[in-house]
């Protein structure tokens, strides 16, 4: 059994996603904006609103993906899983997991995984 604390590793994941949601709010509200003021902005400043759109897009995106990270990470701790390697199942050192709660691999499988 991996010597972690659960019960805060769960909070971190819970405030983690709720502060991820917030931001996915936001950026939905901007592009938004943008539509509505299309045909009253100039040719540049709807560039730079397209321009912020395509980042909002983005980063949507990216915190998809993050949430799906926080949500496997939950499951795994609901589980028991948590905090082993889903390649190699050896224990992800607590450092790891303390920068990355939503770390899935230990060090040398992560490594590895990036390296192909
Ligand atoms: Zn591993």
């Amino acid at each position: 059994m991996v010597d972690l604390d659960l019960a805060d590793i769960r909070e971190r994941l819970l405030k983690l996603r709720s502060d991820l949601e917030a931001v996915a709010a936001t950026n939905d509200e901007s592009s938004r904006i943008v539509e509505l003021d299309q045909t009253r902005v100039g040719r540049l400043s709807r560039m730079d609103a397209l321009q912020a759109q395509a980042m909002a897009k983005e980063s949507g995106r990216r915190s998809e993906i993050l949430l799906q990270r926080i949500a496997g990470a939950l499951r795994r701790v609901e589980s028991g899983d948590y905090g082993r390697c889903r390649s190699c199942d050896d224990p992800i050192p607590r450092k790891r997991l303390e920068f990355d709660p939503t770390a899935l691999f230990c060090i040398e499988c992560a490594e590895r995984a990036e390296s192909t």
